[in-house]
């Protein structure tokens, strides 16, 4: 038998999207053992902690049915993401690809990982029509401005994204 393949799928998840599980439920069909690297990402200045933006993947991922008999797990990292890869001794690094604005980024990340190692593969996965023009950044901009984020994002992070934007001070109200 041939050895488990792993994959991580690294991002900062701030928070996780609908289109960020399209591309785990994806995933999970291309390795045996997926892992989602949360990334600590302080200099993005998230708005979700790190241990926040985890546990809200840990939720979503559990509902996730896994037809393959693949396994997921989620793990924090504040490190060079090849070590991380390496230490995980994966072979795969996933990445979702959205429209052409993208591509430049995800090409030069793929290109540099490759120098420093490579053994390991950047794999890129679209996501559905439906889902491939969500970005994390506009659906807090969009719940910012008291706009309908159900469309996004599962529903419990719905909730959460907006009690965290009431909690900082950061929604907008009609009053403002
Ligand atoms: P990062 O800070 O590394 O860009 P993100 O959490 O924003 O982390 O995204 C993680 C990965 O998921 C990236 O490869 C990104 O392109 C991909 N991704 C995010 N949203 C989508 C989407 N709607 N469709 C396809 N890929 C996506």
């Amino acid at each position: 038998m041939r050895d488990r393949r792993i994959g991580v799928y690294p991002g900062t998840f701030d928070p996780v999207t609908n289109g960020h599980m399209d591309i785990i439920s994806r995933a999970t069909h291309v390795v045996d053992h997926l892992v989602i690297g949360v990334a600590a990402n302080a200099g993005k200045d998230p708005l979700f902690s790190l241990d926040e933006r985890v546990q809200m993947l840990e939720e979503q991922v559990s509902r996730v049915t896994n037809g393959d008999g693949s396994e997921m797990e989620v793990v924090p990292f504040n490190q060079l993401l090849m070590n991380f890869v390496d230490a995980l001794g994966a072979k795969v690094i996933l990445r979702g690809l959205r429209a052409v604005s993208d591509f430049e980024y995800e090409f030069q990340m793929a290109a540099v990982n490759a120098r420093l190692n490579d053994r390991v593969e950047t794999v890129f996965l679209m996501a559905s029509e439906n889902h491939q023009f969500i970005a994390s950044r506009f659906v807090k901009e969009v719940a910012r401005l008291g706009g309908d984020i159900s469309k996004f994002v599962p529903k419990e992070i719905e909730r959460r994204t907006v009690q965290k934007l009431r909690d900082t001070g950061d929604l907008m109200t009609h009053e403002d």
